[in-house]
């Protein structure tokens, strides 16, 4: 669906609202503001799929804006890691911006709000201050600082700048009201010392500003008529305002915030902090591992785009948080995948089935569907011999009559190949099958008559030729948390329901037509569910991916227990 067409969520409503009421519509600009300390994950995607749909919408600029004020947690790599992410979203910025590009403009502000009474240097310990922060009910106590002089204080927060003192002996503070009843009002800290390296200004500065002095700030130097944030920053609001006001020059746009709910995602934590700690205790392999709901591991594990922008749409912008259940982000990437993966043969658990009277050394290349939904998607040439690999769990010695697959005694089609027969099967001395036999039916070849012509039976199994397949490392993965919201629980650490079976490894079988596969390449494998290419593939080693089963599973299995 195009931009244009989708209905209007209430984010919207405001902006046409403030149009109506004479904003100029060529004044639009939006931003995407992530701090450069980690990966974006999949609550990222629905901050990226509003502020970039807002300027589709409206054909407006929208920035994407590194809000990197904090050098202790924030490194460039990061900042690379959000921009391919965007990127491979689908989105195309206007223009790359820093906030640590207005480090100088900010401190200026910083200067004059001084010269004008309203910032203080506050020279004080944290817990002294913390002390006269009152609570929400009581009103906090003033500073003994609060009334310096204004020399005094332009003296201090230039040798601040300078690096004459040591981190922690004194702050910069809005003078605002001690009891005000929105805490965050009471004299709140606008500048840090932090003797510490920038990724971005190296050693130029050793103070830095608090973020809520440097959002709204920056918003307003690159003109953003409207500041999309989530609601944690609702009560920020009044704050953003205040700081607005002390630098306005009324002839330019005035940023509007407005908020809106954080997106969770079940059976996992979706908050870099906690992704990190992920990371860091080596609970999965990097922020790109295909188990992360980041955008990089999304991408690794075979999502769509497509499929994570329709999941953002479906699910929309919302007044209140609440937990969304992953299975609808799996139900639009099965969606996406049907129509654009085309379908191979895999045997992920193999049995040997010998074709006996198929002869010895003969091999035969038979025509097959490429997408059967996709009369574009073409046919493509599968090798058949006498000897094949299928599923174990396609074939029982005995079984009731709703059992469709291969049986002893009983019939099935070899998918785009003959029907064939079991026959005996051999076991080994504990009393496993190791390899089955069967006759074939040289009159039943798939395609070789009219559908009335061909005889038809009720099973259909996906095989592949032994001497032909390839052997690929595959990776199969469950959710990487067995609670539906393991970060909820009160007095248990989310770590604690990591699950430690949610990567398995085994050894496949793939059709010779993927040999050359390359990573992020996409498949059906018949029957069995969508898998991709991984980026460790080599020219020598195939390895795959599990995405999506065919079904969602999971759901069945909830409705049951
Ligand atoms: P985290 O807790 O994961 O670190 P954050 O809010 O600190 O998240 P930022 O880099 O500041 O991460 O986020 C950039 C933008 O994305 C912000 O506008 C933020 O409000 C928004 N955002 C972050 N997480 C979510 C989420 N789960 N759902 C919707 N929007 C989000
Ligand atoms: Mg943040």
């Amino acid at each position: 669906m195009d931009e244009a067409s989708k209905p209007l969520n209430f984010i919207e409503h405001i902006v046409e609202e403030d149009l109506e009421n004479g904003f100029p519509k060529e004044h639009l600009r939006f931003r995407f503001p992530p701090e450069p300390n980690g990966h974006l994950h999949i609550g990222h995607a629905s901050s990226i799929c509003l502020n970039f749909g807002l300027g589709l919408r409206y054909n407006a600029p929208v920035n994407l804006r590194f809000d990197d004020t904090n050098p202790a947690k924030e490194e460039k790599k990061y900042v690379e890691a959000i921009k391919s992410d965007v990127e491979w979203l689908g989105y195309k910025w206007d223009k790359e911006c820093y906030a640590s590009d207005y480090f100088q403009q900010l401190y200026d502000w910083a200067v004059s709000l001084i010269e004008k009474g309203k910032a203080y240097v506050d020279s004080q310990s944290s817990e002294e201050m913390a002390k006269q922060k009152g609570t929400p009910t009581e009103p906090g106590s003033n500073s003994p600082y609060r009334d310096r002089e204004v020399s005094e204080n332009l003296r201090l927060f230039e040798g601040m700048k300078n690096g004459d003192f040591e981190e922690g002996t004194h702050v910069l503070r809005a003078k605002i009201d001690m009891a005000s009843s929105n805490m965050l009002m009471r004299d709140p800290i606008m500048y840090r010392i932090l003797h510490q390296a920038h990724h971005r200004t190296n050693t130029d500065w050793c103070i830095y500003p608090m973020y809520d002095w440097t959002h709204g700030e920056s918003d307003y130097i690159e003109q953003v008529s409207h500041s999309l944030c989530t609601l944690e920053f609702a009560m920020h609001r009044e704050l953003y305002d205040w700081f607005l006001d002390q630098v306005r020059n009324p002839a330019q746009v005035r940023p509007k915030q407005r908020e809106f709910a954080r997106r969770n995602l079940s059976h996992t934590v979706v908050s870099k902090r906690k992704l990190l700690r992920l990371v860091e205790e080596g609970v999965v392999n990097g922020w790109d591992d295909p188990r992360m709901p980041t955008i990089s591991g999304l991408r690794r594990r075979g999502y769509t785009p497509e499929s994570i922008r329709n999941f953002v749409d479906t699910i929309g912008i919302a007044k209140r948080d609440n937990l969304i259940d992953v299975s609808l982000l799996e139900f639009h990437l099965r969606e996406h995948l049907n129509k654009v993966a085309p379908r191979v043969m895999a045997v992920l658990n193999p049995i040997k089935l010998v074709i006996e009277n198929y002869p010895e050394g003969e091999e035969e290349w038979l025509e097959t569907e490429n997408n059967p939904g996709d009369e574009t998607a073409g046919t493509r040439k599968v090798p058949f011999s006498r000897a094949l690999y299928i599923e174990r769990e396609d074939f029982r010695e005995e079984a009731n009559r709703k059992f469709f697959r291969l049986k002893l005694g009983g019939e099935v089609r070899l998918k785009s190949g003959y029907i064939i027969k079991a026959v005996s099967c051999t076991k080994d001395e504990n009393g496993n099958i190791m390899e089955i036999q069967c006759t074939y039916d040289p009159k039943s070849k798939s395609g070789s008559g009219t559908e009335e012509s061909l005889r038809k039976v009720k099973g259909t199994l996906h095989w592949v030729s032994i001497a032909h397949a390839i052997s690929a490392e595959v990776r199969l993965y469950d959710r990487l948390f067995v609670d539906e919201s393991p970060d909820s629980h009160k007095d248990r650490d989310f770590m604690d329901f990591v699950n430690k079976e949610s990567l398995k490894e085994i050894t496949g079988f793939v059709e010779p037509s993927l040999k050359d596969a390359k990573p992020e390449d996409r498949f059906q494998f018949q029957r069995l569910g969508y898998f991709n290419v991984d980026f460790d593939a080599t020219p020598e080693k195939l390895v795959f991916n599990r995405t999506v089963g065919l079904r969602d599973t999971w759901a069945k299995i909830q409705e049951k227990t």
